[in-house]
């Protein structure tokens, strides 16, 4: 704790689940918080909310501004926003893989842009991506929404070989099953919501979802000074889901 006071940190997606419990978080590590979501109305008490939308780019770029000019500065990008596909490749159409694909990796593209100037003028610039087990894990039914965060996952090393000697870090967490809004959403459409979430528990290696706290204790540190040797990697929040 104390350990992020005196930097600024945004969080895209910061609205909900993962992004929010980051965001919670790095408040309480001492950053100066700001939300990027497109409900920004949602942002914690004490955070600073901006409406934003990582699909478009102007959007972005105004967003960015705005956290510089209200917070002085920019010093960690956590790149958390990212929306869901179900399906094989006979399901999702051109318009859905260029929709997902826009919004999950070239949204942290436009934002990691627009905050590269900053990041270069900071004393301990970090970047942080949300990718997911559906990087490496081959699932089902998640042809599109695999290969997004595979791309995130391979992102965030190339960023990483290309920053390294600006002393900007980037690395990602890949999250498994996380208890958020948007795994209620889904077990919300089963017809038993209660008996879904049981299977769907029964299914984590270690009998449970990950909290979004969890995950975000990984990303606090990741952002952190603390990790200050760490890049190009990735932490695996997932219960074992990946590794057993
Ligand atoms: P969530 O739906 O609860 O929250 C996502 C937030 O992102 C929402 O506030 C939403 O408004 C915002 N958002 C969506 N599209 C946006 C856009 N175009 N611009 C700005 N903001 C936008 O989801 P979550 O479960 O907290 O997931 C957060 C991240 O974690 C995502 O990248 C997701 O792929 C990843 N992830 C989630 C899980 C899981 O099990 N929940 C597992 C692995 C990875």
């Amino acid at each position: 704790s104390g350990e992020l006071e005196g930097l600024v940190a945004l969080v895209t997606g910061g609205a909900s689940g993962i992004g929010a419990a980051v965001a919670a978080r790095l408040q309480a590590d001492g950053a100066r918080v700001a939300v990027l979501d497109l409900n920004p109305g949602a942002a914690a008490e004490g955070q600073l909310g901006v409406a934003c939308d990582v699909g478009d780019d102007a959007s972005v770029r105004a967003a960015v501004d705005r956290v510089v000019e209200e917070l002085g500065g920019l010093d960690v990008v956590v790149n958390n926003a990212g929306i869901g596909a179900a399906g094989t490749v006979a399901d999702n159409d051109d318009d859905e893989w260029h929709r997902v694909l826009d919004v999950n990796v070239v949204g942290m593209v436009r934002v990691t842009r627009a905050a590269l100037p900053h990041l270069r003028a900071s004393t301990a610039p970090a970047v942080v991506n949300t990718s997911s087990i559906a990087a490496t894990a081959g699932l089902p039914q998640r042809a599109l929404y695999s290969a997004s965060k595979g791309a995130v996952l391979a992102l965030t090393r190339a960023m990483a070989a290309d920053h390294v000697r600006e002393g900007i870090r980037v690395n990602c967490v890949n999250p498994g099953t996380a208890d958020t809004p948007w795994v209620q959403r889904l077990l919300d459409a089963a017809e038993d919501p209660a008996a879904e979430r049981t299977a769907l528990e029964a299914r984590q290696p270690h009998g449970r979802l990950v909290s979004a706290e969890e995950v975000a204790d990984a990303v606090a540190y990741l952002a952190s000074p603390r990790s200050r040797s760490t890049t190009g990697t990735s932490i695996a929040v997932d219960g074992g889901m990946q590794e057993l």
